[in-house]
């Protein structure tokens, strides 16, 4: 294959056009129909039409039910594909949360050993670091934050 060595790198790749995420699994199912509407995907195996991109694309095909009709075509192996797919984007989400909580730990880990520390310079006469008072400011803080959650969801239903 003979190889053009023109370069015109720059300025090639945003024409203003919608860039779909192409190495998704859920563009081997999906075609868009209309370019003016890139949110509009029709099913390439039932040829169905619907809104809401790919993700909805991925449970049409994975047959989740809630958003969208399930695709009466998929086989079983498209559903596990696409299921597998939409749990993947999930647990790389909650492996976030999990590395702060680590990191959390590691910083609660290093308090304690100095503490251990002092106590033993100071003999038996340090106080217990993580009392009571600390569980109870705990849960005072979680309904706090319920009732600020309540309090937004509330607002958010009375705007049109
Ligand atoms: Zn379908």
């Amino acid at each position: 294959m003979a190889c053009n060595a023109s370069t015109t790198s720059i300025g090639s790749t945003t024409t203003g056009a919608h860039k779909r995420n192409s190495n998704d699994v859920g563009w081997e199912y999906g075609v868009i129909p209309d370019k003016s509407n890139m949110d509009r995907l029709k099913c390439t195996l039932c040829g169905k039409v619907f809104g809401g991109g790919i993700f909805r694309m991925k449970q049409h095909i994975a047959h989740m039910t809630g958003n969208v009709s399930s695709c009466p075509k998929s086989k079983k192996y498209d559903q596990l594909k696409c299921l597998n797919n939409i749990n993947r984007g999930k647990l790389k989400k909650k492996a976030k949360k999990v590395h702060i909580k680590d990191l959390r730990v590691e910083v609660r880990q290093e308090l304690d050993d100095s503490m251990d520390e002092l106590e033993n310079s100071l003999g038996s006469m340090a106080p217990n670091v993580i009392g009571p008072m600390d569980n109870f400011a705990n849960i005072i803080n979680h309904e706090e934050i319920v009732k600020a959650e309540r309090e937004k969801m509330l607002i958010l239903t009375i705007l049109p």
